[in-house]
């Protein structure tokens, strides 16, 4: 019996499913998952010494790759002058002036320790802003466990969802509508139902928990004029794309700019850490200058604050985010040609350093489209990778990360590998 199988064991004593996430227990792909040790550059090591080269690098967080020694050494200082104050530190005004500094429209900006609590708290202030209850999310993107956000809703525009998960109660569900991606005909449909009750419209401009989907054409900037037009705030959660599409995300990508955006993992370097911002007209309804209450214990923790300000240093460095981007374009360069090689229908997407590959025949461009794909293919993929030494993450429906770590040689180890993997099927 492995140590990590024999640590599985021991940890569903104690925590439920024997994970603290529930994605980390890969039981989408019908196995259990292997305990972490420790990482280095591209590779993490497992508890019985396995390496694998690391294409989810903590579900986005780690674009310079584990343990980077200007994010190491960063953390190491900060820690020696104490881990937390809970009362003002500089180092909070230099992360939120350098997030501001690439993102145009970001005026002010709240540091909060999740994802969850940035979306969960931008939606409060849209609320409070507009004094409107209703909130107008799209099919397939994920906004962390936010009560009102939790929401399924397969059932086609401006219809009421349906919770995923018990415990939310109904009138949460019901103060939510969903339309699906790219279907800016469903978002028209929806304001002129209900616009003048829709507080905000919520989305991953370019959607990483349905796999990975391309905004289409005149998507974003459609949405951007629908909401205007009917005095709603557009919310792009970036908490996975920010600072990993473009420095500046999806408004440096696209062109379109938000009322408000919702930033995580990256901006925290692998430590806790999330932030939502926008103008100075908005940001200014939040407690302690307005009536919108909103706080943290931890927040701008000086831990996660020193790692955030040392990865977006070095991020922002010329050519770093490009380098990271042609990683992933040589492994979905190299994936193509071995499946078309081996004959086996599938759908890349990317955008900047996120990818998926979608084992389907067909283009996936909204939620329903991937939920067709041949999720059998992706265990048998999934597992023959990770036996060979390279880890993606265990669900179809999930992103692929590079990092600054992942060399040309790396990509091309992983390539071989594919080429054994798709030989198999
Ligand atoms: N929004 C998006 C787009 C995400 O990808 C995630 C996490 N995968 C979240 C919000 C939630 O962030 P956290 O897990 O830090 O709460």
């Amino acid at each position: 019996q492995s140590n990590s199988t024999e640590l599985f064991n021991k940890a569903q004593n104690i925590l439920v499913g024997g994970v603290n996430s529930p994605v980390r227990a890969f039981k989408a792909v019908g196995s259990n998952p292997f305990f972490a040790t420790s990482g280095q550059g591209a590779t993490v090591t497992d508890a019985d010494n396995n390496t694998y080269t690391d294409y989810v690098l903590s579900w986005g967080p780690l674009i310079l790759g584990h343990a980077h020694p200007v994010v190491h050494d960063a953390v190491h200082t900060a820690l020696d002058n104490g881990a937390s104050f809970g009362i003002p530190t500089e180092a909070e005004i230099t992360l939120g002036e350098l997030i501001a500094s690439h993102i145009n429209f970001i005026e002010k900006v709240r540091l909060v320790n999740s994802g969850t609590e940035a979306t969960m708290s931008a939606i409060r202030l849209a609320r409070g802003v507009t004094k409107r209850d209703l909130v107008l999310k799209v099919e397939g993107c994920y906004h962390g466990h936010v009560d009102s956000l939790l929401v399924n809703a397969g059932s086609g525009p401006t219809t009421f969802g349906t919770p995923t998960s018990p415990g939310i109660p109904t009138s949460f569900v019901e103060s939510t509508l969903t339309v699906p991606y790219n279907d800016l005909e469903a978002v028209r449909e929806a304001f002129t139902e209900r616009g003048h009750e829709i507080s905000c419209m919520i989305l991953e401009p370019v959607p990483g928990n349905m796999g990975v989907i391309v905004p289409e054409e005149g998507y974003l900037q459609g949405l951007r004029d629908i909401t205007k037009e009917h005095g709603s705030l557009l919310i792009f959660d970036e908490v996975m794309s920010g600072f990993r599409i473009a420095m500046g995300g999806a408004e440096e990508r696209y062109g379109v700019s938000p009322d408000l955006i919702t930033l995580g993992k990256v901006i925290g370097g692998g430590l806790p850490v999330g932030a939502y911002g926008g103008s100075a007209e908005i940001m200014q309804y939040l407690s302690p200058e307005g009536p919108v209450y909103q706080a943290g214990t931890l927040s701008g923790n000086p831990l996660a604050t020193a790692a955030g300000i040392a990865t977006l240093t070095e991020l922002a460095k010329p050519g770093v985010l490009q380098r990271i981007e042609a990683a992933q374009t040589r492994l979905g360069a190299g994936l193509g040609e071995i499946a078309k090689e081996a004959g086996i229908p599938i759908y890349q997407t990317q955008v900047g350093s996120m990818a998926c590959m979608f084992f389907n025949e067909n283009p996936v461009k909204n939620y329903q489209d991937a939920t067709i794909s041949n999720t059998e293919r992706f265990t048998k993929y999934f597992h023959g990778m990770l036996e060979r030494g390279h880890y993606f993450a265990p669900s179809q429906y999930e992103a692929g990360f590079t990092s600054i770590a992942h060399t040309d040689e790396i990509i091309d180890g992983t390539l071989e590998a594919a080429k054994e993997v798709f030989a198999t099927f």
